[in-house]
């Protein structure tokens, strides 16, 4: 296959492991479960260790199976470079790990995924202080940036109450600050939106979700755009620094928190991973257009309280959406009006699965507070906007019918 830039996104994934030979003319990448690799030049073996030349040492610093996904990450997010993880918690912490500090400030939007608001409380007794704002507005975010912030985080749609980021305004700023900024792009995917678009610095992506798609493997990543100036960022180490400057993030990245961490993606699930990726944008729109008709009907229902969903005019950053992704994407929750009990009414679905998991091609369903948001307190869960009564909802790919009828014949029951 010619490299030709102008494929779309599909086509380009499909065909992207067959830029670069295959063994055997496979058409996927084999899945090499090697951990270490031989050479018959020992003088080779050194060059490839002293980074003199491109090779694999060892399964936890990279694999060809993972360095597969990785490449088509990058293509994903038009990135420069890509690192994949065991989970997207251990692409997250890897931000702390290698390019963190104590006495480093970071600003984080306070309409966080559960596990990311748990970590930064534990990178902040660990020495590097954060400050959570509400994102959605970037006067905020401006005004909590100190001298030593490294790195404004935001998610672009948060979970569980679709908040949208401020997304080109707080990549305006960063990029005026030259401050390091980091997007979660889970709930987007590369397809309804890329975060290099907005001048992010580097982008995570939780592989667990919609990108494999099945919920049958855990992954994370991290892309470097090629947008963030490496030379200026205080803290690569000395020799890292030897690299040419577009390479020395990812560089650090790859020895302080994969090597030295060790939260290597297995080469089996970065296989279903990438067979998942094939059929990402086929199953988003199938998705997306799922989760509108479910919105559709929750908000023009009145036992519904509230819908938050992202691709309904009634949202507060529906312009956002209509400016920089492709829909709404197929994240909802919604709040059932007081005489209903939400664990019965979760109950009373045929379909959706109570079940913790975002992304998978079957409807999810979880009552928030309950369960993902539980252990933060009823405090934090309000500063984030969360009510106790609160069902969050991972649209699958179900037909559309279907699915919208069996959120209707619970309320009706
Ligand atoms: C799920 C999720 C993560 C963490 O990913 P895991 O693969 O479960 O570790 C991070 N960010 C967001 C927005 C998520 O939804």
């Amino acid at each position: 296959m010619s490299d030709n830039k102008h494929y779309g996104f599909t086509t380009t994934i499909l065909h992207n492991d067959r830029r670069k030979t295959i063994e055997q003319g496979s058409l996927h990448k084999p899945v090499h479960t090697s951990v270490a690799f031989g050479y018959a030049d020992a003088r080779q073996l050194a060059s490839v260790f002293q980074g003199k030349e491109p090779g694999f040492r060892y399964g936890r610093q990279g694999n060809p199976t993972v360095s597969a996904l990785e490449d088509k990450i990058s293509r994903m997010e038009d990135g420069v470079a890509t690192l994949c993880f065991g989970t997207g918690m251990a692409a997250i912490g890897a931000l702390f790990q290698a390019l963190l500090k104590a006495g480093d400030h970071i600003v984080s939007s306070s309409f966080l995924f559960g596990n990311t608001n748990s970590l930064w409380q534990t990178v902040a007794g660990q020495g590097v202080d954060v400050a959570f704002v509400d994102a959605t507005d970037v006067a905020r975010v401006e005004a909590a940036l100190q001298p030593n912030t490294r790195m404004v985080f935001v998610e672009t749609i948060a979970n569980p109450r679709t908040q949208v980021a401020d997304l080109a305004r707080i990549g305006e700023l960063c990029r005026a600050r030259g401050i390091l900024y980091v997007v979660d792009n889970t709930m987007t995917t590369p397809w309804l939106f890329r975060p290099r678009d907005v001048h992010a610095g580097l982008v995570v992506n939780s592989l667990t979700k919609s990108i494999g798609g099945h919920g049958i493997a855990l992954g994370g990543a991290l892309t470097d755009t090629g947008l963030f100036d490496w030379a200026a960022y205080p803290n690569i180490a000395q020799n890292f620094r030897k690299q040419t400057a577009s390479a020395q993030g990812m560089a650090q990245l790859r020895a302080k928190a994969l090597r030295d961490f060790g939260a290597a993606l297995g080469p089996e699930a970065a296989h279903h991973i990438a067979v998942g990726a094939e059929t990402l944008a086929l199953r988003m729109e199938r998705t997306c257009a799922n989760a509108l008709a479910l919105a559709t009907m929750l908000e023009a229902d009145d036992r519904v309280a509230a819908v938050h969903y992202p691709g309904l005019a009634s949202h507060p950053q529906h312009a956002i959406v209509e400016t920089l992704f492709r829909s709404g994407g197929s994240l909802l929750s919604f709040e059932l009006k007081d005489e209903i009990d939400p664990f019965d009414y979760l109950n009373r679905l045929k379909l959706a699965i109570p079940a913790s998991n975002l992304g998978d091609n079957r409807t999810l369903v979880i009552p928030v507070a309950h369960t993902i948001f539980f252990e933060m307190g009823p405090e934090r869960r309000a500063s984030m906007g969360i009510a106790e009564g609160l069902i969050r909802v991972s649209v699958g790919i179900e037909d559309t019918a279907d699915l919208v009828g069996d959120f209707r014949q619970a309320l009706d029951a």
